[in-house]
């Protein structure tokens, strides 16, 4: 029998989750049916309750409903009590159990696809959102030398490199600054803020790159974003967007659904737009 999945949203049109786990299924032989289903606002629970009645078994979340499925949990795993967001959910019974895969697929990306180890490295993130959250802890794991996070809204940035400091289970330095308060150069800079989905740039100074850094831009499909064109004027040329992360974080959720890992190599090479 085809098992139901769906990614819940609003607005909806633009997830590329059905074409990503459509192509996984493909690849590994899993019979599954997964669709887009737009959210009515205010409506999460009702909406969720009808799929699982209907016999649905997971589900992705996306923008706006990542905090009501945390609501609506039954099951949090540490990954999602850490991010205070959910981006997938598996049904069994009465049970909703929930995940927060997107720090695991950003760090997976990093290091399998672009060969770029973390230990020992100075590591910058820009942003004190969802996306950052949730990304601390599958980063603090690569034991990085130093973990700074900068933020418009300092406060922001100081609260998540606090939380970060109390959940960690090694020594990493984790602090929370203004942009005019980063001081030397970083061997992996992230932008993590919502910035290039308007064209704008973080007030950022060029010298945080250091010699062969690697300058990633979680959002994705928009090829060489203002973030992206500073780390290539300061002479950065290992230079990536969220694609990667966006089909790691989808293969989490179908090995954790199905139980088969499907490789990426083909979603990636189907969703990316090149960085020009
Ligand atoms: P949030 O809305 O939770 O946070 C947005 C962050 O961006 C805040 O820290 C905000 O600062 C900052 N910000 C927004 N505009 C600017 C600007 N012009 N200059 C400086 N800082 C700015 O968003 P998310 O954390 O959920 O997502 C962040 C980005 O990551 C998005 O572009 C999203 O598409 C991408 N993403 C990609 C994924 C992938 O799979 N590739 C997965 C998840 C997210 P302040 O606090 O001061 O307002």
């Amino acid at each position: 029998m085809t098992d139901r999945y769906a990614v819940i949203g609003n607005p909806i049109v633009q997830s590329k989750s059905p074409l990503i786990h459509s192509a996984f299924a493909q690849v590994t032989g899993q019979d599954i049916d997964y669709g887009k289903l737009l959210g009515p606002l205010g409506e999460f629970a009702a909406t969720v309750d009808a799929f699982r009645a209907a016999g649905g078994r997971g589900m992705n979340v996306t923008a706006p409903f990542k905090l009501d499925a945390f609501a609506y949990a039954t099951d949090l795993a540490p990954s999602a009590q850490m991010a205070g967001a959910v981006n997938a959910m598996k049904f069994e019974g009465d049970r909703v159990y929930v995940e927060n895969f997107d720090g695991v697929g950003l760090v997976r990306d990093v290091l399998h696809n672009l060969g770029c180890p973390l230990q020992g490295r100075r590591v910058l993130i820009l942003g004190a959102g969802g996306a950052t959250r949730g990304a601390l802890l599958p980063l603090l794991v690569e034991q990085p030398a130093e973990l700074v996070i900068v933020n418009r809204t300092v406060a922001k940035a100081q609260e998540l490199a606090a939380l970060a400091q109390q959940h960690q289970t090694g020594q990493v330095p984790v602090s929370g600054l203004s942009y005019d308060a980063v001081q030397g150069a970083f061997d992996v800079v992230f932008n993590a803020t919502s910035s290039s989905l308007t064209a704008e740039l973080p007030p950022l100074p060029g010298s945080v790159f250091a010699p062969g850094c690697l300058a990633y831009d979680l959002t994705y499909g928009k090829g060489l974003t203002p973030f992206l064109q500073l780390a290539q004027q300061a002479g950065v040329n290992r230079l990536a967007d969220g694609v990667g992360m966006l089909a790691e974080q989808a293969a989490e959720a179908f090995a954790w659904w199905r139980g088969v890992r499907p490789d990426t190599a083909a979603v990636i090479a189907q969703l990316t737009v090149p960085l020009v």
